[in-house]
């Protein structure tokens, strides 16, 4: 029997190549060796989004794309929609028995998140919701309800699964084991920084090459990337170690990596046809997703149709979960 993969992301926009090296592309291989589900978590998404429900929308679908484009396989792994999934809803209730607001507040995913938005919207009583705040306990009934047992996540995410292993662990003890502990599967790549070099890439910060970016837009992307900046002529010597374009030519360009490195190093090598190197090997090695996007752009009925048959078979999963649930709680009266 394969173990259960878990893998839930919010709709919040197309997948950058943050993304991608972080973590989504591990998941393609991920699928040919277990049971993998991939939550696109649009009920999440509208914790902070509520009052934008069109843009949460749009996003499932390009999202969808995103990981149909990047070689998710549909006859692998299930794609589905958590708010196709009811059962979620109801276990969140349940659990939310089990965690106290003290230890929400703590979960340092919850805290980290919660500044942001205080420096982001000010006072912290108007900025944070009830359902923000809770987050991680519905997080617990998404992994929960398909008998997630190992869950790919980056190191920021490890306190979710902790307090999911906590839920777990408290429901077990007063009810009986019903509930399967999950391990966080930590991925094997770094975040990956900016083009402006900032630790983090992500679309409020404007930093980003998406997977679905097209070759000109690639192209003025990488030429503001941030250089060596003690280096102004073509030929002076520079240092490729704080270089954005290196740390991408070190993603995308395979074997000449040593040689951008080294001509960089003794000044026989510009920026500028150093850029251009980098813009073709990306647009190169983004080109099949690029295809497959088109593919399903033009096809958006067989996208429906994977989201839609996904959707069935979690919800069939979540459905035992809950009904095993209900009667570990002495709920089950009416033997649904
Ligand atoms: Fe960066 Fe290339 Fe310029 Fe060196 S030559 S500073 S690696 S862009």
């Amino acid at each position: 029997m394969k173990k259960t993969v878990l893998t839930g992301i919010r709709p919040t926009g197309n997948l950058h190549i943050g993304h991608y090296f972080g973590a989504s592309r591990s998941w393609v291989e991920v699928q040919d060796h277990y049971d993998c589900y991939f939550e696109i978590a649009d009920v999440q998404a509208l914790t902070d989004n509520f009052d934008n429900p069109e843009k949460v929308k749009k996003n499932v679908y390009e999202l969808t794309i995103d990981l149909l484009s990047i070689g998710i396989d549909p006859n692998k792994a299930t794609i589905f929609l958590q708010s196709a999934i009811p059962e979620i809803a109801e276990l969140t209730v349940y659990y939310s028995n089990l965690v106290t607001m003290a230890r929400l507040y703590r979960n340092p995913t919850v805290k980290t998140e919660i500044a942001q938005k205080k420096r982001l919207f000010g006072n912290e009583g108007e900025s944070v919701t009830y359902g923000f705040v809770g987050y991680p306990v519905s997080q617990a009934a998404d992994i929960t309800a398909f008998g997630g047992e190992i869950i790919p996540v980056g190191e920021d995410q490890l306190p979710l699964i902790e307090q999911c292993r906590e839920i777990v662990r408290k429901f077990n003890s007063i009810y009986g084991e019903v509930l399967i502990e999950p391990q966080a599967l930590l991925g094997k790549y770094p975040r990956i920084k900016g083009l402006d070099g900032n630790d983090k890439m992500g679309k409020s910060l404007g930093n980003a090459i998406y997977l679905c970016d097209s070759p000109a837009i690639i192209h003025d992307k990488v030429m503001s990337a941030i250089t060596d900046p003690n280096k102004i002529r073509k030929d002076d010597p520079a240092n490729p170690d704080i270089c954005m374009v290196y740390y991408y030519h070190k993603l995308f360009s395979g074997d000449e990596v040593d040689t951008v490195c080294a001509e960089c190093k003794n000044g026989t090598r510009g920026c500028v046809a150093c850029k251009k190197q980098l813009i073709d090997n990306i647009c190169k090695y983004l080109e099949p997703i690029r295809e497959k996007r088109e593919y399903y752009l033009n096809h958006m009925d067989e996208v429906q149709k994977i989201l839609e048959e996904g959707s069935k078979k979690a919800r069939e999963k979540a459905q035992m979960t809950l009904k095993n649930v209900k009667k570990a709680m002495k709920i089950d009266f009416f033997n649904e």
